[in-house]
């Protein structure tokens, strides 16, 4: 699943040793496997080579435009969610018609810079924002998108049963116009000569344990597709883009090949491109988060281990109820993790709570977790860091965002480096 393994009790991202990397760049500090983000994205491709397939790297996962460029040079397309999401993928010279765009929110500035940029597709997620689409197309006629292609969101209505923060395709949700509305949308606006309204997105939303949800919403939408081509609309292709498990937790997530086995019979002979958006399933296991224990303290019946890594680090545990498993980056024998899991049971060691510096009760990685013993010093890893970790990393506390790392093989190097006192205030007048 990734590249970080123990080696002689000690964790090495590929063919580095964390700890020479940690006292390098010091901690916290985002480590990233540049050989993880291409296995998975390799993956990704091959499960899906009997159709017509691009893949679009979700940026949002993780953005850094070093990473962006890799996933580039490697055949993928990108999904993108704002004009700043945009700046990155151009920065990173990605082909921008491999790039889509969604967001039930663009501004016309956003907007009218995707014109200009010429992407693949604007994942349109409502009637107003198609209006304004088509009036701001009308008025930038030397963009390179002379007649921008769309595909409408729509909403299957399928729960994946995930966290509530993370449901996409239910009726309830902002995202996407609803099954029976789409008709309505491709009657009024399918035969218009500015945009064309040629092909359909979904996304359910993250994170799925199941494939089971994606065959539900793929039936229903190739019906809806079937009838808008029986009423003479084109639709060349369908992107049905995210959410697919990433292995937080050793191998319980369906593989790429998984989700394929059940997704390609169904659309295979329907004359339609495929489009994915993977995010965490290609960043998640890309990274681990180094930090380091500052404080060990025992309250009431709780052992708390304080590190110095926290929750404007790493907010996933706290906002979605995220497990990431955690280890220290120095193991003995007994203690090298057989696999990564929430109770491995082994002999020694120590139920804690593990938590940051930060203000708040919610600034904690795991609670009530067996971990071997830790001594004030030691460095812990958080593993599987590498999506929704540094992208939605803030300053909150005033604390510098952490340095990010590239290992390649047996050599790493610093893509972000970390923020200082001054980059705190450095817009502030
Ligand atoms: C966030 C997002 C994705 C990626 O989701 P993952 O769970 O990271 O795979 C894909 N498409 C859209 C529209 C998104 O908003």
């Amino acid at each position: 699943m990734d590249y970080f393994n123990y080696k002689n009790g000690k964790l090495f991202a590929e063919n580095v040793d964390v700890e020479r990397i940690v006292a390098e760049v010091g901690t916290p500090a985002y480590i990233y496997s540049k050989a993880t983000f291409k296995d998975h994205l390799q993956k990704i491709q091959e499960a899906y080579s009997e159709l017509d397939t691009t893949i679009c790297y979700s940026v949002k996962a993780c953005g850094n435009i070093n990473i962006l460029q890799i996933l580039a040079q490697a055949g993928s397309g990108f999904d993108i969610v704002s004009g700043g999401e945009l700046y990155r993928v151009l920065q990173a010279k990605a082909n921008p018609s491999k790039v889509v765009y969604a967001g039930v929110g663009k501004t016309d500035t956003e907007i009218i810079e995707a014109l200009n940029a010429g992407i693949g597709y604007f994942n349109v997620e409502s009637e107003a924002e198609l209006k304004n689409l088509i009036r701001l197309t009308k008025e930038n006629i030397d963009s390179k998108n002379t007649q921008p292609k769309v595909a409408l969101r729509v909403n299957p209505d399928v729960d994946p049963k995930t966290h509530a923060y993370t449901t996409t395709g239910k009726k309830e949700t902002k995202f996407g116009v609803c099954l029976e509305r789409a008709q309505k949308v491709f009657a009024d606006y399918g035969r218009g000569e500015v945009l064309k309204l040629c092909a359909i997105h979904t996304h359910l939303g993250s994170i799925g344990l199941s494939v089971d949800p994606y065959v539900e919403a793929i039936e229903k939408i190739l019906a809806l597709i079937e009838q808008l081509r029986a009423d003479g609309f084109t639709i060349e292709a369908l992107n049905i883009g995210g959410g697919y498990g990433a292995d937080y937790i050793t191998a319980a997530s369906p593989t790429a090949a998984d989700y394929a086995a059940a997704i390609v019979p169904l659309l295979k002979g329907k004359g339609l491109k495929l489009i994915l958006e993977p995010g965490a399933t290609i960043a998640a296991n890309a990274a681990v988060l180094a930090t380091k224990v500052l404080y060990l303290k025992t309250s009431g019946r709780k052992k708390f281990v304080i590190v110095d890594a926290g929750m404007n680090d790493l907010i996933r545990p706290p906002l979605y109820d995220a497990f990431h498993f955690i280890w220290p980056v120095k193991a003995d024998k007994k203690f090298v993790p057989p696999r990564r899991d929430k109770d491995l049971q082994l002999d020694g060691t120590v139920v804690v709570d593990v938590v940051g510096p930060v203000c708040e009760s919610a600034d904690f990685f795991a609670m009530d977790r067996a971990l071997p013993p830790v001594k004030r010093g030691d460095l812990l890893s958080i593993f599987t860091a590498g999506a929704y970790g540094f992208s939605m990393s803030s300053n909150y506390n005033s604390r510098g965002r952490a340095a990010e790392v590239l290992v390649d093989d047996d050599k790493f190097k610093v893509i972000r480096k970390r923020e200082t006192y001054g980059d705190l205030i450095a817009l502030e007048k």
